[in-house]
């Protein structure tokens, strides 16, 4: 049962619309490498698209009718965008849900020191990284910096090509024999993702008469170099202010075409940005469904889905209860039919046959790229731990849905059973008894610094996205 590969399918129309969608996808990933900076892009494209915010919309008194469009943030990291349809709310909704965070380097609460000329970031990793892979690249510093009177510094250093950029050394060669004789997961340990931040010490210009305070900070001119620059240039009124911030250090530069003949895409936190974006881009065509479409883009899948951003907070069920609330279906009853009543994608990456580490994948069940969107009937690890099983009946649903409206798809798990394995926010979904099954683009080096798509996949991804939102 090998699939077909979805290029072979295209007309010259068809080729355009691939580059015109993944040129636009190259622009997003390259400019939101944050939870924030997607949000924020993807409430600008909402409200470009019609959509109001939905607490403005309550306030102003508005009874929600067929063709509304609304949006609710969720601290500006987390976003659900609601397209009312023509059918009755509680029978039920077609959701999207994609994550907007990636693997990172987060900067830690007391993060500066001064070592040997040197000024340093420590970090804390976020998510699943081979910590070998964030050495030596050039790193961009992306976020906030909260201050006590309220008021957030937005810190972005390290993409505008006048921008200086920042790394995490390694160890050279010639000195790397140690090193080298470890086990992989110890190469790079976490504590040494130190980011360089500065060697340039301040100079005191009464060098003579210094004074007692100065004394006490002999050692730390570099450091207070960098402090003295992060006060004039970047916003901060002390060192204390990085004890508020959320700054999150992610691979330099943009995204870009891949291969000699441009089919791919080279790109940082396209895990799960490939999937967001997609989505986004489906929710924002679709035009007076008849089941409501709902596109839900959450924080923190990559650690657990956790906190108040992440899918598991009440967040969406809030807010799915304030819409049901404002289309004049309140109370607990009717919120829960059309929950359980939903049909859901988890838009969420699958892992990318690659030939070079072949012996990890049983090609039957791999996806390709090229071959289109990947459907995961189940996730999980050993014997299916963590996973969402979809049922076979909303597998078949979906597979009529594909042909129905041509899209290549291919079905998939993650990689050789005792392999590994992963999870995604399905099984959060699922709790509220709807159907979901995961479902999105191939990856290759998935959660590497920079990781790989296919262009045809993200277009037939799109293309599947719409023709789920228009028929489930
Ligand atoms: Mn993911
Ligand atoms: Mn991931």
């Amino acid at each position: 049962m090998e699939r077909r590969n979805a290029w072979k399918g295209y007309s010259d129309e068809d080729s355009a619309e691939v580059e015109r969608l993944a040129s636009d996808y190259i622009e997003f990933i390259s400019t939101c490498k944050t939870e924030r900076e997607c949000a924020t892009r993807a409430i600008e494209m909402a409200e470009a698209a019609g959509y109001v915010d939905m607490s403005a919309a309550r306030a102003a008194g508005r009874k929600l009718q067929p063709g509304a469009k609304v949006y609710a943030s969720n601290y500006g990291k987390s976003l659900i965008l609601f397209h009312m349809g023509t059918d009755p709310l509680e029978h039920g909704f077609n959701i999207l849900g994609a994550h907007i965070d990636s693997p990172r380097l987060d900067i830690k609460q007391n993060p500066l020191y001064e070592a040997d000329g040197f000024a340093l970031l420590d970090t804390h990793y976020y998510g699943g990284i081979k910590k070998y892979q964030w050495v030596a690249l050039p790193l961009a510093i992306h976020g906030v910096v909260a201050k006590k009177d309220g008021s957030v510094v937005r810190v972005n250093v390290g993409e505008d090509p006048s921008d200086p950029v920042f790394c995490v050394t390694d160890l050279l060669p010639h000195l790397g024999a140690d090193q080298m004789d470890k086990k992989g997961s110890k190469v790079i340990e976490g504590e040494a993702l130190d980011v360089l931040a500065g060697s340039r010490p301040l100079v005191d210009e009464a060098d003579d008469k210094t004074s007692d305070d100065a004394k006490a900070k002999a050692g730390e001119s570099v450091k207070a170099m960098l402090l003295s620059l992060l006060q004039d240039k970047y916003g901060f009124d002390d060192e204390e202010d990085f004890l508020s911030s959320e700054l999150e250090v992610v691979p330099a530069g943009p995204a870009r075409s891949c291969g000699f003949d441009e089919s791919m895409v080279l790109g940082y936190g396209q895990d799960d940005r490939v999937c967001a974006y997609t989505s986004l881009a489906a929710q924002l065509q679709v035009d007076c469904p008849a089941r409501s479409a709902v596109c839900v883009l959450v924080d923190k899948e990559e650690i657990g889905s956790v906190g108040a951003t992440g899918m598991t907070s009440l967040f969406f069920e809030n807010t799915m209860a304030e819409i049901m609330d404002m289309a004049g279906l309140g109370g607990d009853l009717p919120l829960r039919r059309a929950l359980a009543a939903s049909n859901m994608l988890s838009s969420d990456v699958s892992a990318a046959f690659d030939p070079t580490y072949a012996a990890a994948y049983e090609p039957k069940n791999s996806a390709y790229c090229g071959r289109g969107i990947v459907f995961n009937k189940f996730t999980g690890a050993r014997g299916k731990s963590g996973s969402n099983d979809a049922n076979a009946e909303y597998v078949a649903k979906i597979r009529s849905i594909m042909d129905a409206d041509n899209v290549a798809f291919q079905t998939a798990e993650l990689g050789k059973v005792d392999q590994g394995g992963g999870g995604t926010i399905a099984y959060i979904l699922a709790k509220y008894g709807m159907n979901v099954i995961d479902c999105g683009v191939a990856v290759l080096s998935m959660h590497a610094p920079w990781e790989v798509t296919s262009k045809a996949d993200i277009y037939e991804t799109r293309k599947g996205y719409s023709a789920f939102l228009h028929r489930a």
